[in-house]
C-alpha cells in the first residue's frame, strides 16, 4: 500500500508515468523519474527536470535505490532493467495499481477490459452515469491518466477505468467494485509469448475481487467460461441468446434487469456494440442504479471517433473510419456490421497475428480488400487466390483506388486489423489522415 516514506521509481515518462510522479509529489513521497528516450524527445522534459530527480536516455542502476517501481504499460517486462529489478526483489506496480492504492475509499471503480470494445464500453458507462447525475470520471487508457485526477480526495462517486493487459500485468491488490471482461481474442502477440499468457493477464482484473464485488463476463466466449471458475466476485453474464443470463438479446431487444431496449434505438452500429451495451448496462445493475433511465441514456450515446465512425458520402459512396481496429477480431466485427459487402482497407504494422483468421469473413463480407502498410506481404500470403486483393504504396492511393472501383450505395471502410506505427504516430493520426483524404476527394469532385 502507499507509504510516503518510500522512494518511487517511475519507468517511462508518458501520460501515466508523469501523472503518477506528480501524484507522488503531491502526497509527500519521493519520486525518481527514468526514461529511455533523450530529454529533447519528451515534450515536458524541462518541467520534469525542475520538479524531480530525473534521468533520460536510458534506465540506469540509480533506479535500484528506489523501493517501488511504477512501470509504464509501454515497457515490455522482458527488458534488461526489469529483469535486473526483479532479481533485486524490487516491487513493481502499474499506474493503475498505484492509483488504486491511493484512491479515496468512497469512490467505486468500474473497470473494463477485453481485447476489443474497452473504450466504447467504458465511455458508454461514463455517459450513462453522467446522465444519471453522478459525479464520475473516465480514465485509464482513455482520456487522461487515472492519477491525473484528484482520486485521493473524497467526492468522486464512480471511477470508470479502461484497462489494458499491460496495466493488469503489474497489480498486487487492484480490486474494482465492478470488473468487466468483454471478450478474449488474440492480440499483442508481439508482447506475450502465447495466447494463454495474454488471456491470463486479462483475467487478472478479477484476481483480487471479493464476494462483495461484481464480475461481468461474456457467456458465449468459451475462452472466458473455461477460465472463470476461480472468480470470487458475484458473476453477471451477458449472452447473445441465453435467456438465463443476466443480460441477453431476444430478437431486437436487449434485456437487462427486467427492462428492455430495442437495438434500433442504439446509435452505435453493429452486433459487437450490442454486446458492449449489454456489458455496460450490467454494470448499472451491479451498482443498483435505475435501469430504465440508463437505457434511455444509452440511446443518446454516439460512436467514438475512429471506431466505425461515419465520415462522409461522395457520389453515393459512404466512407467509414475504423482506424482503431488494430486486430483481426475488431476488423471482423466491422465486416459483419454492414448489410452488404464492403470495400475494406487493411494493413499497417504487424502485431504477430495470423491474418488467415479473417479469410472467411473477408470472403463473405468484402467485395475487395485494398492493402497498404508493412503487413502487405503477410496479407498477400494469407489471402492470395482466396479473395480479390489490391496493393498500394500509401493510404492516399489505396483510398482513391477503392473509390474509383466503388459503385453508388457501396461502403468503403478503413479497418486495418493492424497497429498504425508503420507510417503514423498512432491510430488517431491514421484515422485523421484517412478523413482528410476523403475530404480532399470530396473537394475535387465538387
Ligand atoms: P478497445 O478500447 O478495446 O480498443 P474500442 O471500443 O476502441 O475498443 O474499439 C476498437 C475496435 O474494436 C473498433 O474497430 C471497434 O469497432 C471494434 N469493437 C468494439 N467493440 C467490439 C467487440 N465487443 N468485439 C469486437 N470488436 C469490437
Amino acid at each position: 500500500m502507499f507509504d510516503s516514506s518510500l522512494k518511487y521509481g517511475i519507468l517511462g515518462l508518458a501520460r501515466s508515468g508523469i501523472a503518477a510522479a506528480y501524484k507522488i509529489k503531491e502526497l509527500g513521497a519521493e519520486a525518481f523519474l527514468s526514461e529511455m528516450q533523450e530529454a529533447h524527445q519528451i515534450p515536458s522534459a524541462q518541467e520534469l527536470i525542475q520538479d524531480f530527480a530525473c534521468e533520460f536516455g536510458g534506465h540506469t542502476d540509480k533506479l535500484l535505490d528506489c523501493d517501488v517501481w511504477i512501470v509504464s504499460p509501454g515497457i515490455p517486462l522482458t527488458v534488461p532493467i526489469i529483469q535486473k529489478g526483479k532479481a533485486r526483489g524490487i516491487r513493481m506496480i502499474s499506474e493503475i495499481e498505484f492509483g488504486y492504492q491511493i484512491k479515496a475509499e468512497d469512490s467505486q471503480i468500474i473497470a473494463v477490459t477485453g481485447s476489443n470494445g474497452k473504450s466504447t464500453t467504458a465511455s458508454l458507462i461514463y455517459h450513462m452515469l453522467t446522465k444519471l447525475g453522478k459525479n464520475c470520471i473516465l480514465a485509464g487508457n482513455i482520456g487522461d491518466a487515472f492519477c491525473s485526477f484528484p482520486i485521493h480526495k473524497p467526492g468522486i462517486e464512480y471511477i470508470v477505468l479502461e484497462i489494458s493487459s499491460f496495466q493488469l500485468d503489474l497489480i498486487e491488490s487492484f480490486a474494482p467494485h465492478v470488473a468487466i471482461l468483454l471478450n478474449l481474442t488474440p492480440d499483442h502477440l508481439n508482447r506475450y509469448p502465447d495466447f494463454a499468457t495474454y488471456y491470463a493477464s486479462k483475467m487478472g482484473i478479477f484476481r483480487y475481487q471479493s464476494s462483495q464485488n461484481y464480475a461481468i463476463l461474456y457467456q458465449d466466449s468459451a475462452e472466458i467460461t473455461k477460465r472463470d471458475k476461480s472468480i470470487e466476485a458475484q458473476k453477471l453474464y451477458f449472452s447473445d441468446f441465453d435467456q438465463n443470463s443476466a443480460a441477453y438479446i431476444d430478437d431486437i431487444f436487449i434485456h437487462v434487469g427486467g427492462e428492455k431496449l430495442s437495438v434500433y434505438d442504439l446509435k452505435i452500429k453493429g452486433h459487437h456494440n450490442q454486446l458492449n451495451a449489454m456489458a455496460a448496462l450490467l454494470s448499472i445493475q451491479a451498482l443498483g442504479l435505475s435501469m430504465s433511465q440508463s437505457m434511455k441514456a444509452a440511446t443518446s450515446f454516439k460512436a467514438l471517433p475512429h471506431r466505425l465512425e461515419y465520415v462522409d458520402s461522395i457520389n453515393g459512396v459512404s466512407f467509414y473510419n475504423d482506424s482503431k481496429a488494430t486486430n483481426c477480431d475488431s476488423t471482423k466485427s466491422a465486416l459483419e456490421s454492414f448489410e452488404r459487402p464492403i470495400h475494406i482497407i487493411l494493413g499497417g504494422s504487424d502485431k504477430g497475428e495470423d491474418f488467415s483468421l479473417l479469410t472467411e469473413s473477408l470472403q463473405k463480407h468484402a467485395i475487395k480488400a485494398y492493402i497498404t502498410g508493412d503487413t502487405q506481404d503477410l496479407m498477400r500470403q494469407a489471402w492470395l487466390g482466396k479473395l480479390p486483393l489490391e496493393f498500394a504504396d500509401d493510404l492516399d492511393s489505396t483510398v482513391r483506388r477503392a473509390f474509383a472501383e466503388a459503385a453508388m450505395g457501396d461502403n468503403i471502410v478503413l479497418s486495418p486489423a493492424c497497429a498504425s506505427f508503420d507510417h503514423f504516430s498512432n491510430f488517431e493520426h491514421r484515422g485523421e489522415i484517412f478523413k482528410a483524404i476523403v475530404r480532399e476527394i470530396k473537394r475535387e469532385k465538387e
